[in-house]
């Protein structure tokens, strides 16, 4: 598949399949199976597969299809999300749990297979980073007993990559990373998802009640949990996230362009934009914002592509900017849409609420700025 195939692709899933059906998901906090079903059926669930196996396509193609997917259904985006970083993680075992994994490498690029990443804890919340849950040996494998705060697609996943501290780990992050399939005996989704955004994404609590993994599927050496979540994870999460909140800052401006169009004071015989110049600047301000971050997530793609020794701050970067740049382009559009945003005739207040829930994610804003400025003081980040 070429970049702009997959793009395309996405491009058509959004308005075919997303786009009519966004509105009413996010109402009743459905999870769009038909969506996955698409992007299996399309390729676009194999896309950082290497060639011998799926796309074989790269970061630039994975930030503009989840951009597109993002624009018109924020959920089935970072949906879409978690399963590339799950994916990405289990492509980056080890060569001894090859023959145990390929068969699942390659459900997913035959689009049959939705994986996920099971990280936060209740215990640790954000620091995902520092699990409590113990990996125990159990003969060749280990048993795992956690509370998973909240994992995206729960429910709906085939598998779930689940962090645990290594049995013999002694640090707080002396993690290992394990492939659970969905039907693991002890597996459970343990609540419902009932979010402020992203409503359609299924991000509920999953519990791993004394779970048996053998040993073909532990996808990290012992310990080596950490280093996957910081070079695998961290700089397609960063991206993704951005990506994300890139689609919904531009459908913030599509919407309220159109309803600046549309919307009359039918007493003056003039639309809303053309009337008022306080509209139109704050119109302006958003297509800038939105500008700005598209510009920075072709920077960090750049980054990533030709690794150099910024490539690091501009992952932490992008997605804290990120989220404060959606939150800010769709709070604007509440205001300038005023009461037809506010009484949702409009579905600019789904995407406000989307937007929130970049910032929230972990790696948080909050910590990101501290690892920024930590990073820049010379001070250890952990
Ligand atoms: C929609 C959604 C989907 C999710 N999907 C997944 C998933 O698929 N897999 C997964 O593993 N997790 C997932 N999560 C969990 C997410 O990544 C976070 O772990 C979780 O949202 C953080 O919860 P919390 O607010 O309780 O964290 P808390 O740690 O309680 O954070 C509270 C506040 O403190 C701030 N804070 C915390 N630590 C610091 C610090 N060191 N410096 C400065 N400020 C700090 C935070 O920024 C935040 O504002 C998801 C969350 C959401 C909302």
């Amino acid at each position: 598949m070429t970049h702009d195939a997959a793009v395309l692709k996405a491009r058509e899933i959004a308005s075919r399949v997303l786009a009519p059906s966004a509105g009413q998901n996010d109402k009743a906090g459905r999870f769009s199976t038909e969506a996955v079903q698409w992007l299996g059926e399309s390729g676009l669930l194999g896309l950082l597969l290497p060639a011998e196996l799926g796309a074989g396509l790269g970061p630039r193609t994975f930030a503009v299809v989840t951009a597109t997917l993002a624009e018109a259904d924020a959920s089935v985006a970072m949906v879409y999300l978690m399963h590339i970083l799950g994916t990405a993680t289990i492509s980056a075992a080890p060569p001894s749990a090859a023959q145990a994994l390929t068969p699942i490498l390659q459900e997913i690029a035959a689009g049959r297979h939705l994986s996920t990443l099971a990280f936060s804890e209740a215990g640790s919340r954000s620091h995902f980073w520092a699990p409590l849950s113990r990996a125990h040996r159990n003969g060749d494998g280990v048993r795992i007993s956690a509370k998973k705060s909240w994992v995206t697609s729960a429910g709906h996943a085939q598998s779930y990559v689940v962090s645990a501290l290594a049995p013999e780990g002694t640090g707080p992050t002396d993690s290992t990373l394990y492939l659970l399939p969905a039907g693991t005996p002890g597996l459970s989704v343990a609540g419902p998802w009932d979010g402020l955004g992203l409503r359609g994404n299924a991000s509920a609590p999953v519990v791993l009640d004394d779970c048996e993994v053998p040993s073909d599927f532990q996808l990290t050496d012992d310990g080596a949990g950490f280093p996957a979540m910081l070079n695998v994870v961290l700089p397609l999460f960063n991206l993704g996230t951005a990506a994300v909140a890139l689609g919904l800052c531009r459908a913030a401006v599509s919407e309220t362009t159109s309803h600046l169009k549309s919307a009359k004071f039918e007493h003056l015989g003039q639309g809303l934009g053309e009337s008022l110049p306080t509209l139109r600047a704050q119109l302006a301000a958003m297509q800038i914002e939105t500008d700005g971050l598209s510009a920075r997530i072709d920077d960090l793609i750049d980054h990533l592509e030709k690794p150099r020794e910024t490539t690091m701050l501009r992952v932490l970067e992008t997605k804290a900017a990120a989220g404060d740049v959606a939150i800010s382009v769709t709070s604007t559009a509440m205001r300038v849409c005023g009461g037809s945003a506010f009484s949702k005739h409009l579905s600019i207040e789904r995407l406000f609420r989307d937007a929130h829930a970049g910032a929230v994610m972990a790696p948080t804003g909050d910590v990101l700025r501290e690892f920024i400025a930590k990073s820049l003081l010379g001070m250890p980040l952990f």
